[in-house]
């Protein structure tokens, strides 16, 4: 399990104090903007290096569990490795799957908004955040939310702070929502022949099934692997999952020429399923795009998606109850027609904007997840947006100063229907710096 950093950017700031830390802050006016830094996994997979890194792991570490209140308060550079061991004896966990074996710190995956596989049955990051301590740009501590499960009084502003990329505050510790672990753990697998095949097959089973937790497909040929995970009492486990199975091997357009195209694992054998995903997922890529719809337009997103990247070499790992789908093309690939040299990120500009066109033509967006600095000329990795204001206004309320960089190229620019904005009003944020664009 990686312990470090995957790349360092070159100046990295380590505060030792809470103090300190303030100081930093309040130096780093007219820098080049500071990026809290986790375990870097986010930035590596942006194929990106911030330009001054803040690691916090030298800052003093206070854990806190109330086993009895399923609640936990840990340092933000903690490892979500970490906090699994501090939890596991007490038999309780913390069941967001950051997707990385725990390697994520629990500040990056809650700046980074990472639900991993068991979205789909325990909601995203934030509904298991009860509050965090953080400092602002200016040198404030602030400890939005709080350690208990209902306490907030006015905005839950702690929640703004979550999927905030490093951009508006620096998180020092974090209290978390908690759960007892489950008893059993069962994945099904299923291959279909088409993506409309798996949809019609699997939409009634999430009614049926209260321990599914995650519904994850990946691209097998013209068709689909759905990989189902059911976790809770032993007993409700195995009859959901076993009254799916057949549900499935009922349902019409299963694979052919893989038993009967239904299998049911434990143990090691689902956790190699996982970690095959995690690997298709995560494996090195020129490209990284991710598109959301409604999920019953996945289907048509899926084929769109085939239609426009045919002929390259692309993977497609959906997540099928939540509509959205991450396009990986593979480092080293051939664009179509074999011309000798691996796909390179320009050549596939307008294929990334056909793409965006058709999953906005369906109601939903297309960003980039992941390209080398430069490599996209001016397509931007977010579609501009009407609400687009909001998150500079948000920014400037945060940080008029622009001291944080964290990951702005990820948000989206004003556009569509142009709002009152006062003419007067300025973001102070430096030109060309990630900061700029907030
Ligand atoms: C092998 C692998 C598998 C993965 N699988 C999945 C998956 O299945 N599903 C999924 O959703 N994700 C997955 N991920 C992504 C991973 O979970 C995220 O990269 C992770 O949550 C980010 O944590 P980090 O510590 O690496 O953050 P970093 O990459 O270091 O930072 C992420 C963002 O958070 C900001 N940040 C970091 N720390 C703080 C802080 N203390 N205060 C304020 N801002 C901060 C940074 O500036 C940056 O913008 C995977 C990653 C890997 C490497």
């Amino acid at each position: 399990m990686p312990e470090e950093p995957t790349a360092s950017p070159d100046t990295v700031l380590r505060p030792a104090s809470a103090g300190e830390l303030a100081r930093l802050l309040r130096e780093a006016r007219g820098g080049p903007g500071l990026s809290p830094r986790g375990a870097g996994s986010q930035w590596a997979r942006w194929g990106r290096l911030p330009a001054v890194g803040l690691d916090l792991r030298a800052l003093p570490a206070e854990p806190r569990l109330s086993a009895a209140n399923l609640t936990v308060t840990v340092p933000a550079w903690w490892r979500l490795h970490q906090l699994d061991a501090l939890l596991a004896p007490h038999g309780l966990w913390y069941p967001v799957d950051a997707g990385d074996g725990g390697a994520a710190t629990v500040g990056g995956h809650v700046a980074a908004a990472t639900a991993g596989i068991r979205r789909t049955g325990l909601g995203p990051a934030r509904d298991w955040v009860l509050g965090v301590l953080a400092v602002l740009p200016d040198g404030r501590e602030v400890r939005p939310g709080g350690e208990m499960i209902k306490n907030v009084a006015g905005y839950n502003v702690h929640r703004v702070l979550v999927g905030s990329l490093g951009m508006l505050a620096v998180l020092v510790e974090v209290s978390l929502r908690i759960a007892p672990r489950p008893e059993r753990h069962v994945t099904l697998r299923a291959r279909f022949e088409t993506p409309a095949a798996a949809w019609a097959a699997l939409s009634p089973l999430r009614r049926q099934a209260s321990t599914l937790v995650a519904a994850e497909w990946l691209r097998a040929g013209p068709g689909v692997e759905v990989l189902l995970a059911f976790e809770g009492p032993t007993r409700a486990v195995e009859h959901q999952s076993g009254a799916a199975a057949q549900e499935l091997r009922r349902a019409a357009g299963l694979a052919p020429g893989t038993g009967d195209g239904v299998e049911l694992a434990g143990g090691d054998g689902a956790a190699a399923l996982w970690n095959a995903r995690r690997e298709r997922l995560f494996g090195p890529a020129v490209l990284r795009l991710r598109a959301g719809v409604r999920p019953s337009e996945l289907p048509r997103l899926w084929s769109d998606a085939a239609e426009v990247l045919a002929g390259r070499a692309w993977d497609g790992i959906a997540r099928g109850y939540g509509g959205v789908l991450e396009i990986v093309i593979p480092a080293g690939s051939e664009p179509p027609g074999g011309a000798g040299e691996p796909d390179a990120p320009a050549g596939l500009v307008p294929a990334v904007q056909e793409l965006r066109r058709r999953a906005e033509a369906l109601g939903g967006y297309l960003q980039v997840r992941g390209a080398p600095p430069g490599s996209l000329g001016d397509l931007p990795w977010t579609a501009p947006s009407p609400d687009g204001h909001l998150h500079r206004r948000l920014k400037a309320v945060f940080d008029p100063d622009g001291v944080l960089a964290g990951a702005a190229f990820l948000l989206p620019e004003p556009g569509g229907p142009a709002p009152a904005m006062a003419a007067s009003e300025t973001v102070h944020a430096k030109g060309g710096s990630a900061g700029g664009r907030v």
